[in-house]
Parts: structure tokens; sequence; C-alpha cells
């Protein structure tokens, strides 16, 4: 890894982007850290997608035919190029994200195992071999390349969730259409460069194999409409979900949906408290609650209530807030002035429902001007409101009691949303339940780890309202391929399925 450069423009130039690459266009990009501009990018009109899709589908006809362990070779190299540039990637990531550093290098290194992810699934992309019931017959499912994948993504896994479509669809033979966020086009940008210098080592893959669109959430429509882009996958608020798939279901195409979450842990009374407290402080205040996996309630059992409570205000007042490329900083800032605004009308209804708020204040002091920081916020609710319901993208964690395993079971499956969960509990009984079809009813259920911080390695998504997608490790891939299944009669005469005759 290289080292990191402390300025955004040394950052960029790092990564291949110059003035030129930067200015003169209308997306103003601006840091969260201290609002300063960081670029002004020209936004692809929308009267262009067509032609943007229409090459992505001539690479295609030209990508799906190179071998799929070839393919991997490509992802291959562009894991090297990440590794090369990991140090700038996730500094740019922070400039422009607000993540701290740690994080954004965090960011990079998840792009690189699913690369190296990738680079494996691309001599597994196995089928089954079925027993036909005629005789003489041999049945099969092949899964083949299926077109053009448009990625849609949000600005607080800038490069991350796009590299877990980008790496599985270029194994499976699709090339990618990519339309970031309007807040992190940079990173993007910086992907794309990167990408690029992995292309020129591979040599002979086809033209826009992998295109960027820079713009808004027209570009975004615009893609979802397209006829020539068989799957959409569409990272970010359940509100753009809501928006996305009814189109793209009139045309028949596939959705991966990955929405919002309301993600929740239940503490148990044998729970191991220490090992709690810091998973609680990690998930909650992370990312400065940013997270879709972010944790947002705390379902704690009545005799542990007090204890839990004091033990977190204690950790909260200690938590370092500030630039987020300073060593030692454990929060940055939130995206924007907009997010503090939400987080603060959030709090001031968490209140008039009878919640107690402790923090949650905007930080002027010993923080870069300019910058949305706020203090993390804990709130005892006394029941489970529809402001604690809502998913609000802020470091914001409501606390309720609950007295039996069941009705904590009820409270953490009471929402919309279904994306994480967890645990916290040494009773083996508890533990079972929760991971039961009886259990928590999201996507992802833990046990003494907290819902954030998601491995590669396996499927990621969640259930309801978060859309029910999956991407990244498992057997995620398959929705980004076609299942066909084949028979092959070897035999010398024409039984039919189920015993028909005809004729
Ligand atoms: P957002 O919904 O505002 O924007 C996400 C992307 O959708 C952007 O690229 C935007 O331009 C595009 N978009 C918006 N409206 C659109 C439309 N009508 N048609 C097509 N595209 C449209 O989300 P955000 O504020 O960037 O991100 C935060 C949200 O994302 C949170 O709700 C968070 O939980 C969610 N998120 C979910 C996951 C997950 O894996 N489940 C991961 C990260 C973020």
């Amino acid at each position: 890894m290289n080292d990191i450069a402390m300025d955004a423009k040394t950052t960029l130039e790092r990564l291949g982007l110059d003035a030129a690459d930067v200015t003169g266009g209308s997306l103003k990009v601006m840091s969260p850290i201290d609002r300063r501009v960081l670029g002004e990018l020209r936004e692809l009109p929308v009267g262009e997608v067509g032609t943007v899709t229409a090459r992505a589908l001539a690479a295609f006809r030209a990508w799906r035919a190179v071998p799929a362990p070839r393919r991997g070779e490509l992802v291959r190299l562009f894991g090297e190029e990440l590794r090369m540039a990991k140090g700038d990637l996730g500094a740019l990531v922070s400039w422009e994200a607000g993540k701290i550093i740690s994080e954004g290098l965090g960011e990079v290194q998840e792009m690189i195992d699913i690369c190296d992810f990738a680079v494996g699934l691309s001599r597994q992309l196995y089928g089954l071999t079925i027993a036909s019931e005629r005789p003489g017959h041999r049945m099969m499912e092949i899964w083949h390349p299926i077109g053009p994948v448009g990625v849609i993504s949000a600005f607080n896994f800038p490069v991350a969730v796009w590299s877990w479509n980008a790496a599985i669809s270029l194994v499976c033979g699709n090339p990618v259409i990519w339309k970031p966020s309007e807040r992190t086009p940079l990173t993007a940008l910086a992907c794309r460069e990167l990408l690029g210098r992995a292309l020129a080592r591979f040599g002979d893959a086809p033209e826009d194999l992998v295109q960027t669109m820079i713009g808004g959430a027209d570009l975004g429509r615009a893609l979802a409409e397209s006829r020539d882009v068989p799957v959409i996958s569409a990272t970010g608020s359940t509100r753009m979900g809501r928006a996305v798939a009814p189109v793209v279901a009139a045309r028949f195409g596939k959705c991966i949906l990955e929405l919002g979450g309301n993600n929740a842990m239940i503490v148990c009374p044998s729970a191991d408290l220490e090992m709690a407290v810091r998973a609680i402080v990690f998930s909650a205040v992370g990312t400065a609650g940013q997270r879709c996996t972010t944790l947002r309630r705390l379902i704690v059992h009545s005799s542990i209530m007090d204890d839990l409570a004091a033990r977190l205000r204690a950790a909260y007042a200690e938590l370092p807030i500030g630039h987020p490329l300073d060593e030692g900083t454990l929060i940055g800032p939130l995206i924007d002035g907009e997010a503090g605004n939400a987080m603060t009308a959030a709090l001031e209804t968490a209140k008039a429902e009878g919640g107690s708020v402790f923090g949650g204040a905007r930080v002027g002091d010993g923080v870069p001007s300019g910058g949305t920081y706020m203090q993390p916020a804990l709130v005892e609710m006394p029941h489970q409101s529809e402001t604690v319901k809502t998913e609000t993208f802020a470091p914001i964690l409501y606390m309720m009691r609950y007295d039996d395993f069941a009705e904590a079971l009820e409270i953490q499956n009471d929402v919309p949303q279904g994306l994480s969960s967890c645990v916290f509990t040494l009773n083996m009984r508890e533990a079972e339940r929760f991971l039961s079809m009886n259990g928590s009813d999201c996507g992802i259920a833990n046990v003494n780890i907290g819902p954030s911080g998601a491995e590669i390695g396996g499927a990621f998504g969640g259930e309801k309202e978060t859309g029910g997608g999956r991407e990244s490790g498992s057997d995620a891939w398959k929705s980004y391929m076609r299942r066909q299944t084949s028979t092959v009669n070897y035999s010398a005469e024409l039984p039919l399925a189920q015993g028909v005759r005809f004729g």
C-alpha cells in the first residue's frame, strides 16, 4: 500500500485524475469534511443513456464468448491495481464521503476481497446435473451471461458496492454500466481510472466493457427503463427502490434491490456486556451512523438496562469527533447539512414521543468548519414508536426494554425493514431461537457480533423494505446470469415426459 497524501488534490492526481477531468462541469462535488469544492464534473446528458446501453450491448456480444477463467484474469488484474492504489482510493473515500481513513481503507480492502472471490468464482460457475425421468436422457442446468448490468449506487459505500456488482458481473460475462451517487462521483472516476489500467494490461477486452455515467437520479431512471439492461442492481433508500422496481418490472427486467435498514441488537441477561458495549459503539456510531447496517435499535433485558445505558453513556462521552483523516478520529462528518437537520428533527420527535435523549448536539469546536459534525445520540424510548421504525441516516441509537425473549423478538421484527440483526447472549437456547424460523426475519442474523461490517463471503442483503436482493458472496452470482435447463437425448427413442403418448 502506498502512503496517504493529506490533501485532496494530490490524492486525485495520484489516482490519475488531473484538472481537466475534474473541472469545467456542472456537478459540484463538495467534501462533507469542510464543504470545499473537490471538483466540478461534466454530467452525461440523459439523452445519451441510449448510446451508453447500445455500446454495452456490443461489448456483451464479445465478452460473453471469452472463457470465464480468462474473464477472471481481468478481475485479478483490477485487484492488483486496487492493492497498489489502496491508500489513495481510501483517502479519496474519506474526502468525498467523510469516512474516517480506517474505514476508507476498509472499503477498498472489501473491493480487493471481492476481486479475489470473483477470480475463484470464474472457475466455479457450476450448474447441476439432474436425473432425467426418460431413459437415455441427460438433464442439466447451464448458467449463461445475461447482458449488461446497470449499477445504481449510494453515497455511503461509494466504491465497495459497485465493486461487488462489477467483479461478479465481469466474471459472469456481463458488461457493467455504473450510475454512482451524484454526491460521490469522484471516487467513481478514480475506479474507472484504475480499471482502465487493468484493462490496458489485460489487452483484448472489448471497448465499453465498463462505463460510468456521471449525474443525478434522471440517469438512474433512464437506466432502469432501458430494455438493453436486463439486470438493475440498485443500492440506496427505500424511496429510490420504490421508484426503480416498478419501472424495471414493467419491462420484465430483474432487480437486485439493496435498500434501507433499521438494524437491531437484542441484549440478553447472560450477555458479555463488555463485548456488547464494544460491538454497540462500533455498529451504532461507525461511519457516523451512515451504514445501511448501522445499529439503530437496542432491545435490552430490563434487568441489565440501567447498567448497559450507563456504560454506553460513558463510552459515548469519550468519542473523538473530527477530521476523518486525523489519526484518532472515530467519528467524521455527516454527508451534508440536510442529514444533520434530519437527525435533529428525529430527536425532537422522539422526545415528543416520550424518549429521553443523551447527546445528539451539533459539534462546533475542534472540527473543520463547514462540515456537519454531530454527537452521536442515545435515546431511551418507552416503546417502539413510528420514529424508531423509520431509518434516519445518522448516529441515533434507540434503546428499549424487554422482559421476555419472545417479546424482544417481536420488537426486533416489528419494523418495515429487514436487513441486519443480532443477539448478544451466552444462552444457547436464545441464540438458536434467534437464528431459527421463529427468530429474526432479517437477511443477516448474527450471534455475539454487531449487525454491521459483514464479510464478502456471504450473500449480503435483506428482506421486506430492504428489497430482497442479495449481492457479494455465496451464490449471489446467480442473479447475474441466466439459467438454462437443457436435456440431451442420446437414445434412439423419443419418449415424452410424464409418460404422454402422442401418435
Ligand atoms: P438515495 O436513494 O438518495 O440514492 C441512491 C442512488 O439512487 C443515487 O445514485 C441516486 O442518484 C439514485 N436515485 C435516486 N432516485 C432515483 C430514481 N427515482 N431512479 C433511479 N435512480 C435514483 O440513497 P443515498 O442517500 O445515496 O444512500 C443512503 C441510503 O442507501 C440509505 O437508506 C441506506 O440504508 C441505503 N443503503 C443500502 C445498502 C444496502 O446494501 N442495503 C447499502 C448502502 C446504502
